[in-house]
């Protein structure tokens, strides 16, 4: 497949947008994931650092591992793609409606300025108490710490604490997936960025958005796996694409 030939979008400012990125416009940050190398992350084996089960078995090594993604998502900095997401909320704040649902946990949207974002994956940057009995469970709070002297437990319980990142076998937080869902339902254009498309069940609101007849939009750098959910398709670096997609957006 051959995608189309990139050009600007003509995006009606009063439009309702959401956009659903992945990894695909992290990597030209210079974030890796365990994907670029074949099941291990940062030499990791992915059931050791991105489970519950690899967390209960070794807390130290999972908290090490958080910490280190931790300081390499504050030594990147936001990409031109970012940055024209970005631009594409301000540009809608007027008349039209604007989410981001991101599959990224660096950070780096709200770093570049985006507001209304939905990290459906969870945060690098939020805390959690792993302790399912525990009210401080539900409530993650803000946390940039990168160097801990002994694992750290929740104040109210006395339990660990974990990452409030969504591992692997677990469930999306309920809250963050029914605001997620309701958008896509309401949208008239979806427009997905560097995402491969198999990774559930986010790889699904696609099909929502195309069966209830919005714009369905993707820019990636191969042809997503559900790629007939999209009436549109743009090959490319996300930095290069983005940019060109929403030309007419940042020279507004
Ligand atoms: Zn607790």
């Amino acid at each position: 497949m051959a995608g189309h030939k990139v050009s600007a979008l003509d995006i009606p400012r009063n439009a309702a947008v959401v956009v659903l990125t992945g990894a695909g416009v992290s990597a030209e940050s210079g974030i890796a994931t365990f994907r670029d190398s074949g099941g291990l992350w940062e030499q990791h084996r992915v059931e050791d650092v991105a489970t519950h089960e690899g967390f209960v078995k070794n807390p130290e090594l999972v908290w090490r591992f958080y910490s280190l993604r931790r300081k390499d998502a504050l030594r990147v900095h936001p990409n031109p793609a970012h940055y024209a997401i970005a631009a594409l909320e301000e540009y809608l704040a007027d008349k039209g409606s604007f989410t981001l649902i991101t599959q990224n946990v660096d950070g780096l949207h709200s770093r570049a300025g985006n507001k209304n974002v939905l990290e459906i994956h969870g945060s690098l940057f939020k805390t959690k108490c792993d302790n399912p009995r525990c009210p401080a469970s539900e409530t993650p709070f803000d946390d940039e710490t990168t160097d801990y002297d002994a694992l750290p437990k929740c104040e109210k319980c006395g339990g660990l604490l974990r990452p409030d990142i969504v591992w692997f076998g677990e469930q999306l937080d309920r809250v963050t997936e029914a605001k997620a869902m309701h958008a896509v339902g309401e949208c008239e254009i979806f427009l997905t960025i560097g995402t491969s498309g198999v990774v559930w069940p986010v790889a699904g609101y696609s099909r929502l958005a195309y069966e209830l007849g919005a714009r369905t939009i993707t820019a990636n750098l191969e042809p997503p796996a559900n790629v007939q959910n999209y009436r549109e398709v743009y090959l490319g670096k996300a930095g290069e694409v983005v940019p060109m997609l929403l030309a007419n957006v940042l020279n507004d």
